[in-house]
């Protein structure tokens, strides 16, 4: 099996199963007084200092959650009350469905957002909220999160970021943005599924309003009882990555989109800065979904791009946004984990090349 839907989830790290199984071996509640739970808060405290210092936030400004799409909908309801929010429209669902009747701000053919659209839409108007995600999940599109950062803060505006996708592969720092707040998962940089983070500003940080009340955990911020194992996961993955090491998975990202291109498919917003790992590659005349098939026929698992939780393949916002057209519906998402080989980009190769000379002949 050759596995590179990492954009879906990563595979676990070996730092981050170490630091799962120890914490599960810890019986106590961070918020108890007694030993066991000062045990348990030492660990919860270490955690958020690491995600801190990684992340380029303040220990006190990190509130753990259950994964990216808390985080996302945490930071809409905390920091978007009474603005006017503007959403990019490559956005992901957990933003969407957080951002009801939101402003989309456009994005152009590589999927990258429209920053004089953004000017245009801060100039005059109530303060906003924007949210522009540090990276795509289905292109890799990289946004300029840091030139946003500075058009909303010279509008009076709020930026969120969406970093669940860039932060293990291109590093993500809060500060070094200057935006207002991040999103975070764990299970998306090689930590297990069942946690998250959202990052503040410190301007935000004290006070802020929770999405889920209870027994004043995360500094009133975030209540139920933390899900220590996969905090400490979250930060041993954290912890273990190497943004450097991604320079060797874009020469296998490319070769397998190099092949891909000469076997017919046509790569979407390879012409922005993109993430390390990612492909999306549409092969005209053959449905998303038929390509999935067939390659998990042949061993390798993609995705299309976009796959909504049923399994069933929904049509892509996002290339419908880069005006993708009829190639929306013929693209898959092919996405490296941190632990892939050369092995599997042969296996790829080989799968794909059989594969769009059977279909493209059935579909010609
Ligand atoms: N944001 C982006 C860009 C994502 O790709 C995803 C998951 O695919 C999420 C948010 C949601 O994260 P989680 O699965 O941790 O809820």
């Amino acid at each position: 099996m050759t596995y590179l839907d990492a954009n879906a989830t990563e595979p676990l790290r070996p730092e981050a199963r170490r630091a799962v199984l120890e914490a599960l071996d810890l019986t106590g509640n961070p918020s108890s007084v007694h030993a066991a739970g000062r045990a348990a808060r030492r660990l919860l405290e270490e955690a958020r200092e690491r995600l801190a210092t990684r992340f380029g936030a303040r220990a006190q400004d990190v509130i753990f959650t259950s994964g990216g799409t808390e985080a996302n909908a945490l930071a809409l309801h905390a920091l978007g009350a009474g603005r006017r929010l503007i959403v990019g429209a490559t956005e992901h669902a957990a933003i969407r469905a957080a951002a009801p009747g939101a402003t989309v701000l456009p994005v152009d053919a590589e999927g990258v957002a429209d920053l004089d659209a953004l000017r245009r839409l801060l100039a005059g108007g109530p303060p906003a909220l924007v949210c522009l995600m540090l990276a795509n999940n289905e292109t890799g599109t990289i946004q300029p999160v840091a030139e946003a950062a500075a058009l909303c803060r010279d509008a009076g505006a709020r930026l969120h970021v969406d970093a669940v996708q860039g932060a293990g592969r291109i590093g993500a720092d809060l500060a070094g943005l200057g935006a207002d707040s991040l999103a975070l998962s764990a299970h998306k940089l090689g930590g297990p599924p069942g946690a998250g983070a959202l990052l503040v500003a410190p301007a935000h940080s004290a006070g802020l309003a929770p999405l889920i009340g209870g027994g004043g955990q995360e500094r009133n911020r975030r209540g139920g009882t933390p899900a220590l194992p996969a905090i400490a996961g979250f930060a041993a993955a954290a912890t273990a990555l190497d943004v450097a090491a991604m320079a060797a998975l874009a020469r296998l990202r490319d070769t397998a989109e190099h092949a891909a291109i000469a076997a017919g498919a046509r790569p979407l917003g390879a012409g922005a800065a993109r993430l390390p790992n990612t492909t999306c590659l549409a092969l005209p005349g053959v449905r998303a979904d038929t390509q999935v098939i067939a390659l998990d026929l042949a061993g390798i698992q993609v995705s299309a791009g976009a796959a909504c939780s049923s399994g069933k393949v929904e049509r892509s916002h996002v290339l419908d946004a880069m005006g993708a057209g009829a190639l929306a519906a013929e693209a898959i998402r092919v996405s490296l984990p941190w632990n892939a080989t050369e092995t599997d980009i042969s296996a790829f190769v080989n799968a794909y090349q059989s594969m769009a000379a059977r279909l493209c002949r059935n579909a010609a």
